[in-house]
């Protein structure tokens, strides 16, 4: 990942969420479902969330180790105000232990083994504006992790008429979820396998808690989701476990929820396994719209299957290569050959990108996005 690293460190702690006190000074987060239990002086799994003197403190707050401007279709989000650009940041640490990691450099690495600046809650949109972008997105490492700053971020957004999005496994405890979730407008949430066997041995966590968040997501907020799922030669990629998930989206879901397929590529642990061969998205993408699915698409690769067409009259309705929307049919959300209403976000509804703004441009004028 082209990430750009920032050279100050923060100096103050901010005093976590969703923890309690234990015996003998230690804290009980429960922010994920590993409901780590950290002795004074310690951090729990994710690296970023630290028990001084008997109190919990998030690492994370203020303190991002990536800030970069994408398209928003790397996120990936289809249906979420395509063509558009994406403010997109993470900090150190991950509460899932993947050993197929895209962006390792960040998510397993502590706090202190990253370049990170306080960039306060308040600053960011306003780098989003000066950079041209109609959201945010937190992203890179799991967001779930910050949340505490991903939720002051969000109420910043809102006053600039900014949209925020999540990028994330998913992996969030019941008690957490609405306090971030009720500020997010979108999400991508990974679907990295379909078999428990998957979850515990190559992410080292559970795949039910995974589900339950997917499943909050579709009855309890108004999100926009789509999600997916990285196929990796011989470990996620039968054919019937495809099956399995597919039917398993579609019983929960409901056929509109977009699924991507994407490609894999040797990374930190997960060197012996070969890049994913176009046939393998291509074969899993026949499996879910014969399944019922409506927008099935693929990723990391070059293919038609990165279009989205009108499942009622087949009708090309966005055109994009790679991450770039080459053209885009829809008219007011909807097909223009036969009427039919295609789920999303497809409008900006009050960001204004393109206005001036009046922000912290000198202090972060490194900065190269
Ligand atoms: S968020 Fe971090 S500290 Fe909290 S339970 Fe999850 S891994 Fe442990």
């Amino acid at each position: 990942m082209a990430q750009l690293n920032i050279f100050q460190k923060t100096e103050t702690l901010h005093e976590a969420r969703w923890w309690e006190p234990e015996a003998n000074g230690r804290a009980h987060c429960y922010l994920c479902p590993r409901h780590c239990h950290i002795n004074p002086g310690q951090a729990g799994f994710c690296f970023i969330r630290i028990n001084e003197g008997g109190k919990l403190y998030s690492l994370g707050y203020g303190a991002p180790a990536a800030l970069q401007v994408d398209p928003i279709e790397k996120k990936p989000l289809n249906h979420f105000l395509p063509g558009t650009r994406i403010f997109s940041m993470g900090t150190a640490g991950c509460n899932m232990g993947c050993f197929f990691c895209q962006n390792w450099d960040i998510s397993k690495s502590r706090h202190d083994q990253v370049h990170s600046q306080h960039v306060p809650p308040e600053d960011v949109p306003l780098l989003a504006l000066q950079h041209g972008c109609a959201s945010l997105a937190f992203t890179y490492n799991e967001p779930t992790i910050w949340g505490e700053y991903v939720i002051d971020i969000c109420k910043a957004a809102k006053q600039h008429g900014l949209k925020t999005v999540m990028v994330s496994n998913g992996y969030i405890t019941r008690e957490a979820f609405h306090d971030i979730y009720d500020h997010i407008d979108a999400a991508n949430i990974d679907l990295k396998a379909f078999t428990e066997n998957f979850y515990g041995k190559i992410t080292l966590t559970h795949l039910q808690p995974v589900l339950e968040t997917l499943e909050w997501l579709k009855n309890e907020t108004n999100v926009w989701f789509e999600i997916t799922n990285l196929m990796i030669p011989t470990l996620n990629d039968d054919p019937a476990e495809t099956r399995k998930l597919v039917d398993w989206v579609l019983a929960h879901l409901g056929p509109d929820v977009p699924l991507h397929f994407t490609a894999f590529h040797p990374d930190f642990k997960l060197r012996d396994k070969p890049r994913t061969p176009p046939e393998t998205l291509h074969r899993a993408r026949k499996i879910a719209r014969e399944a019922g699915l409506h927008y099935v698409y693929e990723g990391n690769i070059y293919s038609d299957g990165a279009h989205t067409s009108c499942p009622n009259c087949g009708s090309l309705l966005i055109r994009r290569s790679w991450h770039d929307v080459t053209a885009n049919y829809l008219k007011q959300g909807a097909c223009p050959q036969c009427g039919l209403v295609i789920p999303g976000v497809w409008k900006k509804d009050g960001a204004d990108s393109q206005r001036a703004v009046h922000g912290p441009s000198a202090k972060y004028s490194h900065l190269n996005l």
